[in-house]
């Protein structure tokens, strides 16, 4: 017996390693897939004059958000005001929170980011600006205030007029607040899973914000900024000279979800993201289990995908297992796969990561790097 009580995890991975040496479950990048996804959406906003905007919550990495914008990026989105922490801290110097809070805690979370970095955040309700106003005056910090609108998603965001000017009115009286634009975002149109639906579904959004802007036009307000839209619409999105920003997350991994849907072209990203599983039990003939269950991937978007594996069907996720099912193939009852490395692409990409605390990274089948998710779990 020993009184050293001293005990160290090894880490799950080390540059140079082999892929099949990494500790699984882990979660993987591919380089090649991920660095051509930021460079494809980069180049179409810049094609197009808009900005780009990358939603972090998707990936909660201080590391990728860096190499978001060094691709052309002009700054990041945040969902919450605690992950935008991070971010500050690696240097991120523009961040947007594109969600509302509510809440002298929170407030003065944000009075403390807009401290730090050009902060723009979003309202929906005359209580939030009156809350904010009032506190940055007392902090003597300016900050960007957009106005959520609805375009359909039924979820947050003012869906009359008269409400729309009642917040613009409250946020142009405050001497410490800006008002910045607006915020229209339709989630549920991200998905859709044919192109042309996508394509109108994405134009009549346009249309509905384009009504909400000409509206504060007529009233003499100015929108500096009209920003939203996902992967599933970028492309519209870009085009519809309406939206000044975009904000896609997912477009870096793409995840089982978005590639089950119709692309047009070269258009679709590539999958990116993977989790590595082994299969640690074989004690029955027709499934195999591995060692990714509900704490090693998300399944509210389906069940992952087997990559490159036309045998196995991820056919259900327990708390520590993933039950995988043998199908098409008799011989493969003889092949007894206890041991086998299986990649997973999971059904959605954004609480799949939040999962893990660190992705390791892979080219060429080797570890090139190892990348801290160091906004995982903030959700406050
Ligand atoms: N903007 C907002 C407000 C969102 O809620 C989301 C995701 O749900 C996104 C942008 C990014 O969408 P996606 O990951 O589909 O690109
Ligand atoms: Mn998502």
């Amino acid at each position: 017996m020993t009184t050293d009580f001293s005990i160290k995890l090894p880490p799950i991975a080390k540059r140079g390693d082999t892929l099949a040496q990494v500790s699984t479950p882990a979660l993987l990048i591919e380089l090649d897939a991920f660095e051509h996804n930021i460079a494809c959406m980069a180049d179409m906003a810049r094609q197009h004059g808009v900005a780009l905007r990358p939603h972090a919550k998707a990936h909660k990495s201080s590391v990728i958000a860096q190499k978001q914008i060094a691709a052309g990026a002009i700054g990041i989105c945040c969902q919450k005001l605690s992950e935008a922490y991070p971010f500050v801290a690696a240097g991120i110097s523009d961040i947007y929170i594109s969600n509302e809070f509510v809440g002298p805690a929170k407030v003065a979370m944000a009075i403390e980011l807009a401290r730090h970095v050009k902060l723009s955040l979003c309202v929906d309700h005359i209580a939030q600006i009156e809350a904010l106003g009032l506190a940055a005056d007392a902090a003597g910090v300016v900050i960007t205030v957009l106005v959520e609108v609805d375009i359909g998603q039924a979820r947050c965001g003012v869906a009359r007029m008269e409400g729309l000017a009642t917040l613009v009115d409250g946020i142009v009286r405050h001497p410490a607040l800006r008002f910045g634009g607006l915020q229209a975002f339709h989630g549920g149109i991200q998905h859709l899973t044919t192109w042309d639906l996508r394509r109108t579904s994405a134009a009549a959004s346009a249309d509905k914000v384009a009504t909400y802007a000409q509206f504060l036009a007529a009233r003499g307000i100015a929108c500096p900024l009209i920003t939203g839209g996902g992967t599933g619409t970028a492309e519209f999105d870009v085009a519809s000279g309406v939206f000044t920003e975009i904000q896609p997350g997912s477009y870096i991994f793409m995840d089982a979800h978005y590639g089950a849907n119709e692309w047009a072209g070269n258009k679709m990203p590539r999958h990116s993201l993977f989790i590595a599983a082994t299969i640690m039990s074989t004690a029955k003939n027709d499934i195999a289990v591995c060692d990714v269950g509900l704490k090693g991937v998300a399944i509210d978007s389906g069940m992952p995908l087997v990559k490159q594996d036309d045998e196995l069907k991820f056919i259900r996720a327990n708390d520590e297992h993933g039950v995988l099912k043998i199908i098409d193939n008799p011989d493969a009852i003889a092949r007894d796969r206890l041991g086998e490395q299986v990649l997973l692409i999971p059904g959605h990409c954004d609480p799949t990561a939040n999962l893990y605390d660190q992705y390791v990274c892979i080219r060429n089948d080797r570890v090139e790097d190892i990348w801290d998710i160091d906004a995982r779990g903030l959700s406050q």
